[in-house]
């Protein structure tokens, strides 16, 4: 197994590091921002976490800041308005997916409540 840490790196050296394992974008400075596409956060360059094999045998490695995403530099995109609206409607999806959940259940409870209504006034005996 091989274990990683978490290393300090000046700016330019960091800059350094993200350009060199970014191989999808370009990083102009530290101050650029990315979105997470596991997560959906968005952070700087400055945030991102570099880590380095403690055995010394594999190359330097950029993580996602937040905590439990390893996130690589593969899954992460400039926050341009298309990200944005991206991430807005999968949320939305997610909210409309629990409303028609929440309306489900309550198509179900009025559908039971209306049964029982119906065989209710099916087994009483109808006066007049
Ligand atoms: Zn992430």
């Amino acid at each position: 197994m091989t274990l990683l840490s978490s290393i300090r790196l000046s700016d330019a050296e960091k800059l350094n590091v993200l350009r060199r394992l970014d191989q999808f974008r370009r990083w102009h400075s530290l101050d650029e921002k990315r979105c997470c596409l596991v997560c959906g956060e968005i952070f700087t360059g400055r945030e991102i976490q570099v880590l380095e094999s403690t055995d010394g045998g594999a190359p330097l490695r950029v993580i996602c800041p937040t905590e439990h995403c390893h996130a690589t530099a593969m899954e992460w995109v400039p926050p341009t308005e298309d990200v944005l609206i991206k991430i807005a409607m999968v949320e939305a999806e997610c909210r409309w997916v629990r409303l028609v959940g929440q309306a489900g259940q309550a198509i179900q409870w009025y559908q039971r409540s209306a049964s029982n209504t119906t065989s209710r006034t099916k087994s009483k005996p109808r006066l007049g």
